[in-house]
Order: C-alpha cells, then sequence, then structure tokens
C-alpha cells in the first residue's frame, strides 16, 4: 500500500497537476490545480477517491489559478507554497490578465511550509524541499518510500525553471537542484510542471544546465 498518482495536463500551459492518493485510506491530495477544474473533477471521481487537502509547489497562476475555487468548493486546507511565494499570490489577478487567463481569487494558504516540514495524504508522509530560484518559495514534495518528487518549474526534463521573473534567481536555482534534488538519489523519478516525467540520474547524466560534466 503506497502513494499513487494521475498527473492531470491543465490550462493552455499543460501545466502538469497532480492528483496523488494513499491507496490505504483512498484520501487525496491535489498538487497545483492550475485551472481546468472540470478535468480535476473528472479525474477524482474516477479514481473514486476523497480529496482532503491542496498542496501547492508555487504560486505562478498556471499552478495555483484554481485553488481558491476548489477549496471553498470542496472545503479544503490549501498546504504551501513557502511564504515567500506570497507577492505571486496577491499578484494572481495581474498574472491572470498577463497570459489571459480567467481572474482568480486570491487566497491565504492554511499553513505555509518551510523546509524539512512534512506534509501527509491520508497515511502517506512528504517531505517539503525549500527549492528557491524559479520563485523564492518554491517548494517541492518528495515521498521517500516510492522514490517520487514533484517538482513544480525547478526541473524539467532536459531544462530548469525559468529564472527571468522577479525574485527569480539562477544560480539559486542551480543549487537547490544539485544540493538538495540530486542527493535525493538517481533513482528518483520526478514529475515536473510541465512536461514528461523522468529522473534524477537521467538528468544529472544528460541535462545541459545541470548535468555533472557542466562543473
Ligand atoms: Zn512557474
Ligand atoms: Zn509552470
Amino acid at each position: 500500500m503506497s502513494l499513487k498518482y494521475r498527473i492531470i495536463p491543465v490550462t493552455p500551459f499543460q501545466q502538469n497537476c497532480s492528483l496523488i492518493w494513499c491507496e490505504e485510506t483512498g484520501k487525496a491530495a491535489v498538487v497545483d490545480p492550475g485551472g481546468d477544474l472540470d478535468r480535476i473533477r473528472a479525474a477524482v471521481r474516477e479514481e473514486g477517491v476523497t480529496v482532503e487537502k491542496i498542496l501547492l509547489t508555487h504560486a505562478h497562476i498556471d499552478h495555483a489559478g484554481g485553488t481558491a475555487e476548489l477549496a471553498k468548493e470542496l472545503g479544503l486546507p490549501i498546504e504551501g507554497p513557502h511564504k515567500e511565494d506570497n507577492f505571486w499570490i496577491q499578484g494572481l489577478p495581474q498574472q491572470a490578465q498577463m497570459f489571459g487567463f480567467p481572474a482568480p481569487e486570491v487566497f491565504t494558504p492554511d499553513r505555509w511550509l518551510e523546509d524539512g516540514e512534512e506534509v501527509s495524504v491520508g497515511n502517506q508522509t512528504l517531505e517539503v524541499l525549500h527549492c528557491p530560484g524559479h520563485t523564492p518559495g518554491h517548494v517541492v514534495f518528495f515521498h521517500r518510500e516510492s522514490g517520487l518528487a514533484l517538482v513544480g518549474d525547478v526541473l524539467f526534463q532536459g531544462s530548469i525553471g525559468r529564472t527571468d521573473f522577479p525574485k527569480g534567481d539562477h544560480n539559486t536555482l542551480i543549487r537547490s537542484i544539485r544540493e538538495k534534488l540530486f542527493p535525493l538519489g538517481d533513482q528518483v523519478s520526478f514529475i515536473p510542471g510541465h512536461g514528461p516525467m523522468s529522473t534524477f540520474g537521467q538528468e544529472r547524466a544528460t541535462n545541459p544546465f545541470v548535468s555533472d560534466r557542466r562543473g
């Protein structure tokens, strides 16, 4: 009995919203509900799970835009991101305008997350890693037992997150990846915020931004 997941691409940016759940209890979390709530609702129905919370990696609109609506509809607590991303939450209406998204409601997470904390989904526990660089309050969720990480826009297959936004920083992002994510192990698979899954080992070997060959 372990942690199961299903990836639900949402928004025009094809953000990988994830439904994760504890097989034992059927309790679930929606990670990064950026929008397209109908698709998220359909996935929840099909899997027959009970959503108990929303987890956020960071507060860009394609990851957090549907948060307030879904939280209100299902009465869910919101956990994450780190409080350094509060300015992005407060700026959700402006982000929406910039990218032509429907205007979302601003919200306040029930729990800001810190590096080293844990979040639970049913009987499963995920570790929280604060991984700034793409946004200052970006967090990653790591389920050690199954070797699965949900990394948002920190790392992609063959690429890394953008750092040209306010409070983004390239060197900080590289450090987050090399000093926090890679030590978790080559065999760890990760769900990125966009695009296909990969493993830390594959990125260490081939990712032009953070591979071992790139000093
Ligand atoms: Zn982002
Ligand atoms: Zn994104």
